[in-house]
């Protein structure tokens, strides 16, 4: 073998041993040398050099020793790299720093109206809260391995830029004047994707080659996973199942369509239509401008039948989109999470008969759907996620990022 092809073949062997502890959390070398079908030298060769680089530790065996003696384990060393997540929204930008297995050490969210304010300014802004961020974690930037950034909109990771964000100049360099002021790798990509990548190599994803993760928050947004890889589409634009057509003539959408899913089942969607419905009351009628999504889905649960009813016909709309997609996909999961899964069966049941409603039994049968619980700093979990998936990816894995 030339010396070229035995540098290539061990570092494949690596990723390989790296991803089977990573998926498996504790196991033994023995077990590592099965699943990955390498010889137990190599398995030991290659696990000593980890060690000593810092990677990964040993430790014993929580079980009962065989023989007297006690077997010893090998797990991903949660503090092998640090590296920090942002995610820009209209109105805040939230930060997260997060560690070699994705548990997130400090978080941050800002108020800042990011569509309004100058690029400039918000990449200071960013600046600033990244380096708040990783002092909170007592970290030193210099711990940081990198920086990822997510944003909605049309992003086009692998060249670093964006297509359309909801960002001033919707074509924003704002990939390049953040790694310019950090001075740290620096990645970009859109917020769903972020998330679902996320969840492939840290959450509800680990392990599994097809899936979908649908947000659902102020908008609907969505990230596939095909034979284990995350599908961006020829240029990069795919996955807009909120902007799927389900109502010909239905409610305007922000798109400037009628009848998308996101008209009837995000956030916005559902307050709007609340106020239209509040609008028209004689008594009882709340401050609309003060309205927010939390009362609505406070009244709605308290009884009220109309408001109710707008959460029952967000839910089948949303139903009826996820059955399209059971049918094209086939996935073996949709993890269904954002700040909207606060409406709980409101929206979810409804969603989940009109799922069965749509789909013939044996569709059905195959997919698991997940409402997962939702936290503040999630998105930018998700973006620095991405990161440390850049981190492990496979030598094979030629789909590198721009830095
Ligand atoms: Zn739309």
């Amino acid at each position: 073998m030339k010396p070229a092809n035995r540098t290539f073949t061990r570092a494949v062997n690596r990723f390989n041993i790296l991803n089977t502890i990573r998926e498996s959390g504790r196991i033994s070398r023995v077990e590592i040398a099965a699943k990955t079908g390498q010889s137990r030298a190599s398995v030991t060769n290659i696990t000593a050099a980890m060690i000593r680089e810092g990677i990964i530790r040993e430790e014993p065996c929580r079980c009962k020793p065989s023989r007297g003696r006690k077997r010893i384990m090998l797990s991903l060393n949660p503090e092998a790299a640090f590296v920090v997540g942002v995610k820009i929204s209209a109105f805040q930008v939230g930060f997260a720093v997060v560690n070699f297995v994705g548990d997130v050490m400090s978080s941050l969210v800002m108020p800042v109206r990011a569509a309004e304010r100058e690029e400039e300014v918000v990449a200071d802004l960013i600046e600033d809260g990244v380096r708040h961020c990783v002092a909170d974690a007592k970290l030193r930037m210099e711990d940081i391995s990198g920086c990822g950034i997510g944003v909605s909109g049309f992003v086009d990771s692998a060249a670093g830029k964006c297509l359309w964000t909801p960002l001033k100049n919707s074509e924003s360099h704002i990939r390049s004047m953040v790694a310019r002021r950090l001075g740290v790798d620096t990645y970009i990509e859109n917020d769903a994707n972020s998330v679902t990548v996320a969840s492939q190599w840290f959450g509800l994803g680990k392990g599994i080659d097809n899936f979908l993760v649908v947000t659902v928050e102020h908008g609907v947004g969505m990230g596939i996973v095909v034979d284990g890889k995350l599908y961006r589409g020829a240029a990069c634009i795919g996955a807009e199942f909120g902007h799927m057509v389900l109502v010909p003539n239905g409610e305007p959408c922000r798109c400037g369509k009628k009848g998308c899913v996101e008209a009837y089942a995000c956030d916005g969607a559902l307050l709007r239509r609340a106020r239209r419905i509040l609008s028209r009351r004689r008594l009882l009628k709340p401050d609309l401008d003060r309205l927010t999504i939390e009362d609505v889905t406070r009244m709605a649960r308290e009884g009220d039948s109309g408001l109710r009813r707008i959460f029952r016909e967000g839910g089948i709309i949303l139903g009826q989109g996820i059955a399209g997609l059971i049918q094209i996909f086939n996935p073996e999961r949709i993890i269904v999470t954002g700040d909207g899964v606060r409406a709980g069966d409101l929206l979810f049941a409804p969603m989940r008969r009109a799922v069965r409603k749509y789909l013939n039994k044996e569709q059905a049968a195959v997919t698991d759907i997940v409402i997962q619980e939702w936290n503040d700093f999630d998105w930018a979990r998700g973006a620095a996620g991405f990161v440390l998936s850049e981190l492990y990816k496979s030598p094979l894995d030629k789909s590198r990022p721009a830095r």
